[in-house]
């Protein structure tokens, strides 16, 4: 007799408001290679939510939908065991955000750190979009709609994961099912990483990404102005690996640790100048990052195929929405037809 069960479900996914940069690399993607092949994974492309802070350039998220694919497969992503698929092309997503839209309080939308830090750092000039402030709540439809367990994500995205874990009992309690099912964040290590300026997390919208298809020269460039230890002014000053960018960096993508552990040790010795480490990062970028880039190249000489890739997983994916879709509304009892409305004699009695 057969034993197999069922594999557990990730959902994870990205913004198409840009290439992919380190901070996803190190934050989510690197995780999502190994993962596919002992979960189902679904990955999600975001445009929807994207155009809730660009509505006004649908082009940008548009072009940035195949950067983003490209991206994908250049790192190792299997389209064969991953479903890969596009957000506004599965309708009943957003069906889902108009019913969970009433199970959560303006309050406790006005609450979440993430969407506050966001909210800020965008300076909405007109106000801030009702979309994005509400996209905490699209993205609990985005998980539920394929009843995930994990989502691999950077530490930015734990309080909108916690959200949704919210709904999903709010929804569950309400309904008096079990539906829906809870969320959890799977963090990796470097679940925040630094932007080249040493501030905040790297980010598409902070203007501080070392994207993954960035040539060997932007590399150098970007490496050369990075933020180091402000105190160490002189080669011969003991230098601060903590808070750190480069070192940061190393860390997350030096495979020889022995020799990291030695230059460590050097630099906060002192006598160790900021460009002799800044040339190591440099040449271990340029190591990991030059067969993706030439990964890239080869599927970006047929876009047919990406295209094709992502049909079939939107198609794949509205599939299993739908279902989750229908279960949701037979627990609430709107599935008028499949489920008729019969006369109530009490009614307005
Ligand atoms: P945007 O500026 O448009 O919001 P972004 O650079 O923040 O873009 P997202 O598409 O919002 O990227 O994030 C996709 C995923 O990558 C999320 O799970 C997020 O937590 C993770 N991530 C983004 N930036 C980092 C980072 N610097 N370190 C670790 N994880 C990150
Ligand atoms: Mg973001």
């Amino acid at each position: 007799m057969s034993t197999t069960t069922a594999k557990e479900v990730i959902l994870t996914g990205d913004r198409p408001t840009g290439p992919l940069h380190l901070g996803h690399y190190v934050g989510s993607l690197r995780q999502r290679v190994e993962l596919q092949n002992r979960y189902e994974q679904f990955i999600i492309i975001a445009d929807a939510q994207a155009l809730t802070d660009n509505a006004s350039n649908p082009e940008k998220i548009r072009q940035n939908i195949l950067e983003v694919t490209l991206d994908y497969l250049a790192i190792g992503i299997d389209p064969k065991i991953t479903t890969i698929f596009i957000q506004s092309l599965v309708p009943e997503l957003a069906e889902l955000t108009m019913y969970y839209l009433n199970l959560v309080s303006v309050a406790r939308l006005q609450l979440n750190p993430t969407v506050k830090d966001e909210i800020k750092q965008r300076q909405f000039g007109g106000g801030v979009p009702a979309g994005f402030f509400c996209y905490p709540v699209s993205q609990a439809a985005d998980i539920t709609a394929f009843k995930a367990n994990f989502i691999p994500v950077g530490a930015d995205q734990i309080p909108v994961i916690e959200q949704s874990a919210e709904i999903v009992r709010n929804f569950n309690r309400t309904y008096n099912c079990t539906v829906l099912v809870e969320p959890k964040a799977l963090l990796s290590n470097f679940s925040r990483l630094p932007g080249t300026d040493g501030k905040g997390k790297m980010s598409k919208s902070s203007g501080n990404a070392i994207y993954l298809c960035d040539n060997a020269d932007t590399i150098k460039n970007k490496v050369k102005s990075m933020y180091t230890d402000p105190t160490h002014l002189k080669v011969s000053d003991p230098g601060r690996i903590e808070g750190n960018a480069v070192f940061i960096y190393l860390d997350a993508f030096d495979d020889d640790k022995k020799a990291l552990s030695e230059l460590k040790e050097h630099y906060q010795r002192g006598g160790l100048a900021d460009t002799t480490v800044k040339n190591r990062l440099t040449d271990v970028l340029i190591h990991k990052l030059s067969p993706i880039a030439t990964q890239r190249k080869e599927y970006a000489k047929d876009l047919a195929q990406i295209m094709a890739i992502l049909k079939k997983g939107t198609e794949e994916a509205k599939e299993v929405a739908a279902k989750t879709l229908c279960e949701v509304k037979n627990a609430m009892q709107i599935n008028y037809f499949s489920h008729p409305i019969k006369i109530d004699p009490t009614f307005n009695s």
